[in-house]
């Protein structure tokens, strides 16, 4: 095999806008010879909902883009399914519905997967930081796995695209406590790197259309950037992507990490581009600034509190003593007597709840965290928050 047959490649796309993204992202996955992947395969589409906040921010998969995907995916014989557990911890459906993601699925008919509602499966992982994790059993049940990550900056990895969009796999407050042990970026790299091994992704799609740049999903202003990017390799796309927007794939953790382990290519020299060049980047993102959760002190502290936020807590008037709530916990933490009670070993992943026929478990907060709750959630109703 030649060095240049060794190649991974990626398609970028120009597109100005979101009324052209169906077109470039056909022709993006038509560059790479993609469309027929989905042919008679229930497909999972990994959306990017990180934030409650609608699509002008950006800070979000931008629901036109996960349209375009649904459509391509039908169109070619595949099912597509919409998957997420997002950043705000513990209400997944509602930032589905804040974001307009939610409206687009039920708009063509697809179907919305809460991956916080699902059968967790304890997956061994043999990686550099994580030894075991938690994570949702449909992701063995569908035959393609697509991430569709937004394409942004992050306080901590500088860059965050296709390959960190799998963090959110992990449900509910689960997902902080990557955060917690992995407490440096150079760390978090390589847990980022832990999970795309154990879980590979067939495939990813990355919203450049208007990127996010400064201060991450929090802080970061929308920037025009006008591409759509798509590789069966995560790393090249992600090395490809920030490349594009002035950040060198180099700077990454999450990249440097998951090219050392050969999950994919991450040196621009080893990827083939189709379509706009790295070497002619669409935009110079501004880094996010100082950020304390780099210290791992802070780290491990800001996201312990964070994970601990919430806590499953039944409303007696209204339960039903049917045992779902212990039937579908993983670490069998609930007990039945006659109430269920939640014991110190729940790892905060909200099947509980999500599955409770009765909507009697709610999330309690803890006093001192209510309103750095609110102020993250706030454009949130909250419903089922004590
Ligand atoms: S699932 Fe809901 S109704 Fe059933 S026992 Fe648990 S809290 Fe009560
Ligand atoms: S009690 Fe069990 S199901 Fe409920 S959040 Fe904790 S670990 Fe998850």
């Amino acid at each position: 095999m030649t060095r240049e047959n060794a190649k991974s490649t990626v398609a970028v796309r120009e597109c100005a806008g979101y009324d052209g993204v169906a077109e470039a992202v056909a022709a993006a996955l038509a560059d790479i010879r993609q469309l027929e992947t989905f042919r008679g395969k229930r497909t999972l589409l990994k959306v990017n909902l990180m934030r409650a906040t609608p699509p002008e921010q950006a800070r979000t998969t931008h629901p036109e883009l996960l349209r375009a995907m649904i459509r391509i995916v039908k169109e070619h014989g595949g099912t597509p399914l919409v998957a997420e557990s997002a950043g705000i911890i513990g209400f997944t459906e509602e930032c589905f519905e804040a974001s307009g993601l939610g409206a687009v699925v039920q708009q063509e008919e697809a179907e919305l997967v809460n991956l916080d509602a699902q059968d967790m499966r304890r997956v061994a992982i043999d990686g550099k930081e994580l030894r075991s994790a938690y994570l949702p059993a449909i992701l063995w049940e569908c035959d393609v796995l697509v991430t569709l990550p937004k394409l942004k900056t992050h306080t901590l990895t500088t860059f965050t695209g296709a390959l960190k969009n799998q963090v959110g796999l992990l449900p509910g407050g689960s997902k902080c406590a990557i955060h917690r042990t992995a407490s440096t970026p150079a760390r978090l790299g390589e847990a980022v790197a832990d999970i795309n091994a154990a879980v590979p992704f067939h495939l990813g799609v990355m919203d450049g259309v208007v990127g996010l740049e400064g201060g991450g999903s929090v802080k970061g202003k929308p920037v025009a950037c006008g591409i759509v990017g798509a590789s069966t390799d995560l790393v090249a796309l992600d090395a490809v992507c920030c490349a594009l927007v002035g950040i060198a794939p180099e700077e990454v953790p999450t990249t440097v990490a998951a090219a050392a382990r050969g999950i994919g290519r991450g040196t621009l020299a080893d990827i083939r581009v189709i379509g706009r060049q790295p070497t002619e980047p669409v935009a110079s993102f501004a880094r996010p600034g100082p950020e304390p959760k780099r210290n791992p002190l802070v780290a491990k502290a800001v996201y312990r509190l964070r994970e601990q936020a919430l806590w499953p807590a039944v409303v007696r008037s209204e339960c039903r003593q049917c045992g779902t709530c212990a039937e579908v916990c993983p670490v069998d933490a609930i007990t039945l007597d006659p109430w269920p009670t939640v014991a110190r070993s729940c790892i905060y992943c909200f099947a509980c709840r999500e599955r409770c026929p009765a909507g009697a478990m709610r999330l309690s907060c803890k006093w001192y965290l209510r309103s750095a709750f609110r102020g993250r959630a706030k454009e949130l109703p909250l419903r089922h928050m004590l």
